[in-house]
C-alpha cells in the first residue's frame, strides 16, 4: 500500500522509526548490496567446525515467526515510504540519485540506519533478490519456515530469487517431500559449507557430517529444485592429507552435480582450534604451488555439469604475467566445457614463480579490508 500522506519531513520521521533484524553474514554471491537481508534464525545451530569464527560465543536462537513476519512488514512499510517520497517529489516511484539526495538532505542520519540503507539499496538495484540468514534456515520448523517463505513472496512481490546458507545434514535430515513444499513455498537457492568429501578431514574439523550424509543432502536437495551452490575448502587437508582430500571431494562433488561449486582455500582465523592447530604445527599448511596441485587433482576429478567458481579473494593466485589466475565472477567456469581450460589455466599458474602468488593474495587481502 502506498503511504502518500504527509511532508517529506513526516515520511523521514516514519522511516527512522522502522526497523527490523538484519544479520552480519551473506554469501558473497547475493548481490552486495543489491540483495534483501533477512534474519529467520540467530547464528548456527552447530557452530563446531574448527575452521570457523563466524559465530563463535553466539548463542543460536530460532526467531517467533510472528517476529519474523513483523520484520517482513516492516520491510514493506519502509519500501512503501520510499517509493511515496518518489511519487511527491515527481519521480513516479522511481529510486533516483536525486531522490537519495532529498531524503538525506531531510535526514542525514538515515545513512546510519541499516534497516533504511538495506531497503533502499535493495529497490535501487531493482528488489530482486533477498537472502535469509543466519547460517541454517532449513533447520526451522518446516511448516514455519513456509509460512514465513510464503509471507515474504505475498508482501514483497518483486522478489525473483530467494536464496539462504544451510547445512548437508540438516538436507539429509529432511523428506524429499518437505524439500519440495520448501521448494514451491518460494526458496530458490541453497548455500552449502561442504568443505570437504573426506570423512577423515570432516572428522577432525568436526563438520557434523558424513561424506555419506553430504551426497544424500545435496541429492534430495537438487531433485527438489533448489539450485545448489556448494563451498569446497582447499588445504584442510593440509601438507598431509592433501590427496584424499582433493579425491574424495572431487567424488563427493561429482555424486551430488550441484549448480555451483565455489573454491574458498582454508585461511585459520584467530579464536578457533584449528589456528591453534597450526600455530601448534600440527597441521601444516601447503605452499601456494601445492595448493595449487592440489586443486588440479580436485578439478580433474570433478565429473559435473556445475560452474565452479572462484569468487572470493582467497583465491588470488597468478599467473607468469602477475594477472590473476582465475576469473573472479560468480558463474565462474561452466563444466565440462571449461574443464580443460580450467586445467590449464592451473598449469600455468604452477609455471610461475611461486613469490608471484604470495604477491598476488597479500595484494588482494589488502584490497578486501
Ligand atoms: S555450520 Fe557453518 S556457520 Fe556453523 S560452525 Fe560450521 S562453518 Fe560455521
Amino acid at each position: 500500500m502506498m503511504t502518500d500522506y504527509g511532508s517529506l519531513e513526516e515520511h523521514v520521521e516514519r522511516l527512522r522509526a522502522l526497523s527490523f533484524e538484519i544479520g552480519t553474514y551473506r554469501p558473497p554471491s547475493e548481490g552486495g548490496s543489491a540483495s534483501l537481508l533477512l534474519r529467520v534464525s540467530e547464528n548456527c545451530p552447530w557452530n563446531r567446525c574448527a575452521f570457523c569464527e563466524m559465530y563463535k560465543g553466539q548463542r543460536f536462537g530460532y526467531r517467533p515467526l510472528a517476529q519474523i513476519t513483523a520484520d517482513i512488514d516492516r520491510v514493506a512499510a519502509i519500501r512503501d515510504e520510499i517509493s511515496a517520497v518518489s511519487a511527491k517529489l515527481g519521480m513516479g516511484a522511481e529510486i533516483t540519485r536525486e531522490l537519495g539526495s532529498a531524503l538525506l538532505a531531510q535526514g542525514r542520519d538515515l545513512l546510519g540506519n541499516p534497516s533504511f540503507v538495506t531497503v533502499y539499496n535493495w529497490l535501487a538495484a531493482g528488489g530482486r533478490t533477498a537472502f535469509l540468514q543466519d547460517a541454517d534456515s532449513m533447520s526451522m520448523r518446516p511448516r514455519e519456515f513456509m509460512a514465513v517463505l510464503k509471507h515474504l513472496r505475498q508482501t514483497l512481490p518483486s522478489l525473483t530469487r530467494v536464496t539462504t546458507y544451510t547445512r548437508s545434514k540438516t538436507l539429509s535430515k529432511r523428506t524429499p517431500e518437505e524439500l519440495r513444499l520448501i521448494r514451491a513455498a518460494g526458496l530458490d537457492r541453497l548455500h552449502v559449507g561442504l568443505e570437504t568429501g573426506d570423512d577423515e578431514v570432516l572428522d577432525r574439523v568436526d563438520k557434523g557430517v558424513t561424506s555419506a550424509e553430504q551426497i544424500e543432502g545435496g541429492r534430495k536437495a537438487v531433485a527438489a529444485g533448489f539450485q545448489l551452490s556448494m563451498y569446497w575448502m582447499p588445504d584442510l587437508g593440509g601438507r598431509e592429507r592433501w590427496r584424499p582430500h582433493a579425491e574424495h571431494t572431487a567424488s563427493v562433488l561429482s555424486a551430488i552435480d550441484p549448480h555451483y561449486i565455489r573454491s574458498r582455500p582454508l585461511v585459520p582465523r584467530p579464536g578457533t582450534p584449528l589456528y591453534d592447530e597450526v600455530t601448534q604445527g600440527r597441521l601444516q599448511l601447503s605452499s601456494p604451488h601445492e595448493r595449487l596441485e592440489e586443486l588440479a587433482l580436485t578439478i580433474a576429478g570433478l565429473e559435473v555439469t556445475s560452474k565452479v567458481c572462484f569468487d572470493h579473494a582467497m583465491n588470488a593466485w597468478a599467473d607468469r604475467r602477475g594477472g590473476l589466475l582465475f576469473r573472479r565472477d560468480y558463474e565462474g567456469y561452466q563444466f565440462p566445457e571449461e574443464k580443460p581450460l580450467l586445467l590449464e589455466r592451473i598449469r600455468e599458474g604452477l609455471a610461475a614463480d611461486e613469490s608471484m602468488h604470495v604477491h598476488a593474495r597479500r595484494l588482494m587481502a589488502a584490497q578486501s579490508l
